[in-house]
């Protein structure tokens, strides 16, 4: 027991500095590595807000561009309604009419011509010629609507083919002076005008720009697909309603293309709203082939701190086991394997100062071998080796517990410590032995042994030499007694000794 406890406290502490290397490594790389992950989230987040605020800064001024071209178009249509109630205006001649109800009109070039319906849906005036073609777009939406609802207000077509070019059509109610339904009157404004808005932008060509109606029907789209305009986004699982609020923003997937998106809806300014999107892959761009770029980084970084904590944690296991080996052959006989003599006088002293605390009985046997000088004289050193041998194997299969310390005292002289045993028990194992020596000898010349044995309890001042002279003592005795046996110290000897 005690040697193992002896060995332990040599080698704990190397065991510990691995053990502690390796995890104050590991801790080390986790601590860097969550520092790490956290900043490239923060940078991730940056990037995200950043494109956000570019995506609804240009739906916003989008919208702003639309709205204002709708406001105008639609002062130009209220200026027909208005004058259209002028009593005069069914009495002056045709080229005087035009003049009064379009003079103002506006006429840029993505602006279909001012077309006045009456209240049957026949094309009555038209501001482009003197003299339209008859025409009667009655079954119309932008015509029933203002028939069946004084107060649409401006009402906004879906897109459609209005006078050979896709356009959407502005209209609005003429009413009589007590509120009955006169006509209507229309306007387009042509895809062409939205086409030329988007090419001024520089957009990716993924980017994509959707003009909406507040009912969710798609007006125009970038980039252009005709498959998708006029179609109304309420039946689509992407894009709801709710993802899309005004001012607010959707990642994930559009109701056109499978491309995952950020989508950014513009304010609620006009009749019409605007949904800019770029692709997640470009919004993320930079920032994954840094995170990439960091991520090598730290990664090289982790191995190579944990390759050098598994490295050095296995140079200190060497050297540990290294040491524990060197401990082990200082304190070992090299011929029998006992413990040697300085091992020897290292443990009983430990054990007798314990016994002394302890208040305990230490045992010792001296164990000499018979006649040996003339076994070796007769058989040679080497043969007179091996009986050693013999003997020390004898000796360590009689002691078993783990705090005896059996050791080769000196030539053919073995030493046996036995702590907490009293005289009686020692003298037993004394005899197990001498007997096996014997038994494993067969009773051969110099191949028996001597043993004596004594068992005190020391009290302080007292060195544990007493109880060696006591054992040396019965040693002597026993030899003086014919040899091949054991003899216990007694008492009044030992305290003769003392
Ligand atoms: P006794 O019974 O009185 O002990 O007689 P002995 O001959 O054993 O005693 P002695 O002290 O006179 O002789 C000890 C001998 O042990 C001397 C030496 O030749 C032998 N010896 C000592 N160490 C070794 C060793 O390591 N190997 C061998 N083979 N012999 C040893
Ligand atoms: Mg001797
Ligand atoms: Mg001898």
């Amino acid at each position: 027991m005690l040697s193992g406890w002896r060995e332990a406290t040599a080698r704990r502490p190397w065991r510990i500095s691995a053990k502690l290397l390796i995890i104050s490594s590991v801790v080390t790389v986790i601590g860097f590595s969550a520092i790490c992950v956290n900043v490239m989230l923060d940078m991730r987040r940056g990037e995200e807000a950043l494109a956000r605020q570019t995506l609804e800064n240009l739906a916003t001024s989008i919208d702003a561009d639309i709205s204002r071209n709708i406001d105008i178009y639609d002062l130009s249509l209220k200026a027909v309604a208005n004058n259209m109630l002028l009593p005069e205006i069914n009495t002056v001649s045709k080229p005087i009419r035009q003049l009064i109800l379009f003079d103002h009109a506006t006429t840029a070039k993505h602006f279909g011509a001012i077309q006045v319906f009456d209240a049957d849906g026949n094309l009555a005036i038209d501001a482009s010629t003197l003299d339209p073609v008859p025409d009667n777009r009655g079954s119309e939406e932008y015509f029933t609507v203002h028939r069946n609802n004084p107060n649409a207000g401006l009402f906004i077509s879906r897109p459609m083919l209005f006078r050979g070019a896709y356009s959407i059509v502005l209209s609005r109610r003429l009413s009589d002076t007590d509120g009955g339904f006169m006509g209507v009157v229309a306007g387009s404004i042509r895809f062409t005008y939205f086409h030329e808005l988007f090419e001024r932008l520089s957009l990716d060509p993924e980017d994509t720009i959707t003009v909406l109606k507040r009912d969710r029907t798609i007006m125009m789209r970038r980039p252009f697909d005709l498959d998708i305009i006029g179609k109304n986004l309420n039946d689509r699982q992407a894009w709801k309603a709710d993802n899309l609020r005004a001012g607010g923003s959707f990642t994930g997937q559009g109701p056109v293309d499978p491309t995952a998106r950020l989508y950014v809806r513009s304010g609620e300014t006009g009749p019409l709203f605007v949904v800019a999107g770029k692709p997640l892959s470009t919004v993320f761009a930079l920032w994954q082939k840094e995170a990439v770029r960091i991520g090598a980084v730290v990664l090289v970084l982790a191995l190579f701190v944990l390759g050098s904590a598994i490295v050095l944690a296995r140079e200190i296991g060497r050297r540990a086991d290294a040491e524990s080996k060197l401990e082990e052959m200082a304190t070992t006989d090299a011929l029998t394997g006992l413990r040697n003599r300085r091992k020897f006088d290292h443990v009983i002293d430990i054990e007798w100062r314990r016994a002394m605390r302890q208040k305990t009985q230490v045992a010792l046997l001296m164990i000499d071998a018979d006649h040996f000088k003339a076994y070796n004289d007769t058989f040679g050193h080497q043969a007179g080796d091996q009986v050693l041998v013999g003997i020390a194997i004898c000796i360590s299969d009689s002691v078993h517990r783990a705090g005896d310390c059996a050791a080769r005292y000196g030539g053919e002289e073995f030493a046996v410590l036995l702590p907490n045993t009293s005289a009686t028990d020692a003298f037993r194992i004394a005899e197990t032995i001498r007997a096996k020596v014997l038994g494993w000898s067969d009773g051969g010349a110099g191949s028996t042994v001597s043993c004596g044995i004594a068992s005190l309890a020391p009290t302080s001042g007292m060195d544990w030499a007493i109880l060696v002279a006591a054992a040396d003592k019965a040693l002597y005795a026993a030899k003086a007694g014919g040899r091949n046996q054991s003899v216990v110290a007694s008492l009044p000897k030992l305290s003769l000794v003392a």
